[in-house]
This record gives C-alpha cells, sequence and structure tokens, in this order.
C-alpha cells in the first residue's frame, strides 16, 4: 500500500497541485471508523516520507462508525498558529462512501485551510449493489492502471 501511495504521489502529485493551484504544506489522515489506540495506521506507514507537518483532528463521538452520511461537526482539526497558507492533504486507505472524508475536508476548510486535496488508496465497493456495477465494468479491464490519472476529467 505504500509503494502504490508513493508510486501515485510521484506520477500525479503534480496534477493535484495544479487543480489546487498550491503544492500541499501539511498532511492528515483521515482518522479510522473504528476508534483504536494510537497513530493510525496509514499515519504510521507513511511515517515522515512525505516531509509535511502533521494536522490532526478530533472526533465527536456522536457519529459511530457504521455512519454513513456527511456530517459538518464531525470532525475538528486545528490548524498551525502560523498565518501561513495551508493547502492540506488528506490521506485515505479506504473510500466507502466518503462521508468521513467529505466530513474531514469541510472541518479543514471550516478551520481556514486554503487548499483541501484528497488521495484515496482503496474503493470499497459491494457487488451486489447495482449502482456499483457500473464501477466494477470500467476497471475490469485493466484490473489496475498507474498511469491513469485521477484529476483527469
Ligand atoms: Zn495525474
Amino acid at each position: 500500500m505504500l509503494a502504490l501511495l508513493l508510486l501515485f504521489l510521484r506520477d500525479h502529485l503534480p496534477c493535484v497541485t495544479v487543480r489546487t493551484g498550491a503544492s500541499p504544506t501539511h498532511l492528515i489522515t483521515v482518522p479510522s471508523a473504528r476508534s483504536r489506540a494510537g497513530a493510525h495506521p496509514l499515519a504510521n506507514l507513511v511515517g515522515d516520507r512525505l516531509r509535511l507537518p502533521r494536522i490532526t483532528s478530533t472526533i465527536n463521538p456522536s457519529y459511530g462508525p457504521d455512519d454513513h452520511d456527511f456530517h459538518a461537526d464531525w470532525f475538528t482539526t486545528v490548524l498551525p498558529a502560523s498565518r501561513a497558507p495551508v493547502h492540506a492533504l488528506v490521506l485515505e486507505d479506504t473510500w466507502t462512501t466518503g462521508a468521513r472524508t467529505q466530513s474531514l475536508a469541510h472541518a479543514l476548510k471550516v478551520a481556514g485551510a486554503t487548499t483541501v486535496a484528497v488521495v484515496v488508496l482503496g474503493r470499497h465497493v459491494d457487488p451486489n449493489n447495482v449502482p456499483a456495477r457500473q464501477l466494477l465494468n470500467a476497471v475490469a479491464s485493466p484490473v489496475f492502471n498507474t498511469t491513469r490519472c485521477a484529476a483527469e476529467d
């Protein structure tokens, strides 16, 4: 998973930067849906390889791990005291509905982040979900293509 992330960032971080207009200045991972002690496994995996300072967040306990709706108050983030613009790079290991990621991105913007870019490593798809079949058909061949840019229209 780390290799996949580093390959993607090597090849496509410039594409993300074009979209946001700035290189990321800070890194944050989407907090896990299941509470666990210590740092998020993705944060541990990435370590200091991206050489970006971290932003942390606190979680509103009102929303459970199985909640799949956007909540503007799900997360709270505190940006660095510096007045320099914050361009946040959000890393998410798995995208299911996007509710957690979008809620975190919202919290970052509310806290004052100038831009928020999200890089998702994996996508959870239920093959029995009829609308998901179109997505599964689209990625059937090739199964995975690291040269295809997620920032393409
Ligand atoms: Zn690209």
